[in-house]
């Protein structure tokens, strides 16, 4: 069982990296995101509260970040095949309460330029069916068909609602403003930080990772 931690700037490629992994491993993708996305469509509590903070490009409150994380941590799947965090956590406190439920094998952190990112940002679309994400901007990752999911074939690609840019400046000072004291804080475990340059193609930044997690 292993236990990583996805760390990175919006649009690094967290997600899309997860989904690689998850062809050959049965660890469990974790992605907060999602998550908020799922509890917004299906109008819960949780997703009412997180909606002003998706759509303003804040943070949503460490209390029910945390508290959905030990909920989906706490399922049987994750105990037995472990997790891959993806976009968790994203402050301090966030890493010391996790610290409190779940021992971690490794923290992978996707190092980009501001300037990619917007472009990735940007060019980002998903299947609202099967959440495969693809770039308009990418050879790699661009659907077969223009607009069209490759796997459920007549599912038109959405854009996400955050994924404009004024919203992605919100976000990007957002991380840094936090990031740093997460990086700080694992780094002095020494080992557990592994870094990836996220700039590479995705398959260059798929090998580098399969190499650090062994798979
Ligand atoms: P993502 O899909 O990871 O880019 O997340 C989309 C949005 O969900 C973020 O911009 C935040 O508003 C919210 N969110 C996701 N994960 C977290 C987290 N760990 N802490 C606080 N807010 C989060």
């Amino acid at each position: 069982m292993t236990n990583i931690v996805l760390f990175g700037a919006p649009g690094a490629g967290k997600g899309t990296l997860a989904g690689k992994i998850k062809k050959f491993s049965s660890v469990v993708h974790i992605s907060t995101g999602d998550l908020f996305r799922a509890n917004i469509k299906n109008e819960t509590p949780i997703g009412k509260e997180a909606k002003s903070y998706i759509d303003a490009g804040q943070l949503v409150p460490d209390s029910v970040v945390i508290g959905m994380v030990k909920d989906r941590i706490d399922q049987p799947d994750v105990k037995e095949n472990g997790f891959m965090l993806d976009g968790f956590p994203r402050t301090l406190e966030q890493a010391k309460a996790l610290d409190e439920i779940a021992s971690l094998d490794v923290v992978v952190v996707i190092e980009i330029a501001k300037e990619d990112l917007k472009k990735r940002i940007l060019g980002r679309r998903s299947c609202p069916k099967c959440g495969k994400i693809y770039n308009i901007y990418n050879d790699e990752l661009k659907p077969k068909k223009e607009g069209y999911c490759d796997v459920c074939e007549n599912t038109a690609l959405v854009q996400r609602s955050d994924d404009n840019e004024e919203t992605f400046e919100k976000r990007w000072n957002t991380y840094l403003s936090q990031s740093e004291a997460v990086i700080d804080y694992y780094s002095k475990n020494e080992g557990l930080v592994q870094k990836i340059d996220g700039t590479r193609t995705m398959s260059y930044t798929e090998a580098e990772l399969r190499s650090i997690l062994k798979m």
